[in-house]
């Protein structure tokens, strides 16, 4: 049927239409926000690492000032050593020196220890930052395809919207209105192509009797299961 022939176009332009909107709703928002997501995680790393080693300097700081208020005492209790009397007193008082210098001495190791894991950070620090880099660099390059894309999908969706509006405005009103019906009502698509006897779209066999009025192209036939508007597709021309 001739008149259909517009209509087909739509539906085919209607459907594209449906694919691109989907993508620049939805597909390519949802792949940019992951991307963009992966590069927080790997700036949250480098900060995290960075954290450790502000905690591991300010520890040592801690302890570098608690050594130096141990060596006070222990130079206050020795010169002390010298006044006092009693053998009791000297032996407490030797006793406090020596607990001090114990003091300082796990004091001293633990420095060594947080210097061996500040060398630890260092390293991790640096794989973290040139992870961050490489994920920077990728999201960008990501961002930068998917706004060229995003103008590309754009510029299509104008054009197939203009095509539509010329054949939108050619076709029969009657048979538009129809189509914008079943459309509608049957998750946007209207016409259905016969493939060897069937309807293509819910796979229900055509009606001999309909087949054979679809042949004839006078009328629209629709079909008795989906109510879709049946058509025949074209066969290519042999070369
Ligand atoms: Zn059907």
């Amino acid at each position: 049927m001739e008149e259909l022939k517009p209509l087909i176009r739509i539906q085919e332009i209607d459907l594209e239409i449906k694919r691109i909107e989907l993508k620049l709703k939805k597909e390519i928002p949802t792949s940019l926000q992951e991307a963009r997501q992966g590069k927080e995680k790997a700036e949250f790393l480098v900060k995290q690492v960075e954290e450790k080693f502000k905690e591991n300097l300010k520890r040592r700081m801690d302890i570098d000032l608690e050594i130096k208020s141990i060596e006070e005492r222990i130079k206050k209790h020795s010169q002390d050593l010298l006044k006092v009397t009693s053998n009791e007193a000297y032996k407490a008082m030797l006793k406090e020196i020596e607990e001090e210098k114990e003091r300082k001495s796990a004091l001293e190791d633990e420095i060594l220890e947080l210097l061996i894991q500040e060398e630890e950070i260092q390293k991790e620090k640096k794989e973290a930052q040139q992870e961050a880099e490489r994920i920077k660099k990728e999201f960008s390059e990501k961002e930068e395809e998917f706004l060229r894309q995003e103008k590309e999908l754009l510029k299509r969706l104008e054009e197939l919207k203009k095509e539509r509006e010329t054949l939108a405005s050619s076709a029969n009103p009657r048979i538009y209105k129809l189509y914008i019906q079943i459309a509608s009502t049957h998750g946007g698509i209207a016409l259905s192509p016969v493939h060897d006897g069937f309807c293509s779209v819910c796979q229900m066999k055509v009606r001999p009797q309909l087949l054979e009025e679809l042949r004839k192209g006078e009328r629209i036939v629709r079909c008795e299961n989906c109510s879709r508007i049946l058509y025949i597709p074209e066969i290519e021309e042999p070369a």
